[in-house]
C-alpha cells in the first residue's frame, strides 16, 4: 500500500516508534529512523527492516531537543530518500513531579521534545506534501492530551498542545490531499512506562507484577496494555485511502481510560 512513499518515524529506536516504523516498513514505506540508542544496535535494526520488507532504511540521530536538529531531520530525509509523505511525531519524555517543584530544566525539555519538535517537523514536511498533493501527519499525543492526571503538567501541557496543533494543522492542509491526526495512547508498556512502574512498586513497595497491575487498574479498564504493533497498525490504516477523510481527529487507543 505505501510503496514509494517516505516515512519519518521520530523515536523510533525504540517503544512505539519501533512498532509503527515496522508496520510502515511493512506496508512497503522507505523509512527514516530516529532516535538515540546503542549505534551497533541501530544499526543492526536499520538493516533488518531493510532486509525483512524490502525497503530503504535510513537513519539520522537528531536531537529533537535541539530546533535545527528537528529542521534538519527532515532535511536529511528529503535529501537521502527522495520526499517525506508520512511524518510520524512520535518521540517523547515524560518527567514526574509536583508543579510547584516540577524544575524548569525539564519544563523546557518536556515543551522542546514532546510540541515544539512537532510543529518544527511539520513546518518543514508541509512543503513537499503540498507539491505532490499527498500526506499523511501522524502525531503520537496521548490520553494526557485530552485529560490530566497529577504530577505531569508539562506532560499534559505538550500533548494537550499536540492536539490544538494537529487540529490547526487538518485544517490548513484539508482541500490539499493532506491528513493530520493525532493517535491517544492510554498505557503501553515500554521503557518510557517501565520506568513510572518501577517507581510506583518502590513507593507503594509493591512486587513487579503487582505495580504493573496497580498501574493499570487506577487507569485501564481493560487492565491490559496497548501493544507498539497495534499503534503501527492504527497508523497504518490512517495511511490509507480509507482514512483520507479522517484529519483533525484524536483516536484515543486506551483501553477505555477516556470512557470512565
Ligand atoms: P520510549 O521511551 O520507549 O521511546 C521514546 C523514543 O523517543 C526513543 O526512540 C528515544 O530515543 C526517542 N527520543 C527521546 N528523546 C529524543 C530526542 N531529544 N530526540 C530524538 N529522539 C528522542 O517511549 P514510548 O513509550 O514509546 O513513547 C513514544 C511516544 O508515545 C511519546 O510521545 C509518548 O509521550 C507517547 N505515549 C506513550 C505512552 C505509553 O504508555 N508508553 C502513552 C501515551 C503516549
Amino acid at each position: 500500500m505505501l510503496k514509494g512513499k517516505v516515512a519519518v518515524v521520530t523515536g523510533s529506536t525504540s517503544g512505539i516508534g519501533l512498532g509503527i516504523a515496522r508496520q510502515l516498513a511493512a506496508a512497503g514505506a522507505d523509512l527514516m529512523l530516529n532516535g538515540f540508542g546503542d549505534a551497533a544496535a541501530i544499526e543492526a535494526l536499520r538493516k533488518e527492516l531493510a532486509a525483512t520488507h524490502g525497503v530503504r532504511v535510513a537513519y539520522s540521530a537528531a536531537d529533537l531537543s535541539k530546533p535545527e536538529q528537528a529542521t534538519g531531520l527532515v532535511e536529511s530525509a528529503l535529501k537521502e530518500l527522495g520526499s517525506v509523505d508520512v511524518l510520524v511525531n512520535n518521540a517523547g519524555i515524560q518527567h514526574v513531579a509536583p508543579v510547584h517543584e516540577f524544575p524548569l530544566e525539564r519544563w523546557d525539555a518536556l515543551i522542546a521534545i514532546n510540541l515544539s519538535a512537532v510543529f518544527l517537523t511539520t513546518r518543514a514536511a508541509l512543503p513537499g506534501m503540498f507539491k505532490r498533493k499527498w500526506g499523511r501527519i501522524i502525531n503520537i499525543a496521548s490520553v494526557h492530551g485530552l485529560v490530566a492526571s497529577v504530577d505531569k503538567s508539562a506532560y499534559v501541557a505538550s500533548k494537550h498542545g499536540v492536539i490544538g496543533l494537529t487540529k490547526a494543522v487538518a485544517l490548513e492542509t484539508a482541500t490539499t490531499g493532506i491528513t493530520c491526526n493525532a493517535i491517544c495512547p492510554g498505557w503501553v508498556l515500554t521503557p518510557l512506562v517501565q520506568k513510572q512502574i518501577d517507581a510506583l512498586g518502590e513507593r507503594e513497595k509493591l512486587d513487579p507484577e503487582a505495580a504493573k497491575n496497580a498501574l493499570l487498574a487506577e487507569k485501564q479498564p481493560s487492565l491490559d496494555f496497548a501493544t507498539p504493533e497495534q499503534l503501527g497498525g492504527l497508523a497504518v490504516f490512517l495511511c490509507s485511502d480509507h482514512a483520507a477523510q479522517l484529519t483533525g481527529a484524536s483516536l484515543p487507543m486506551d483501553g477505555g481510560w477516556l470512557a470512565r
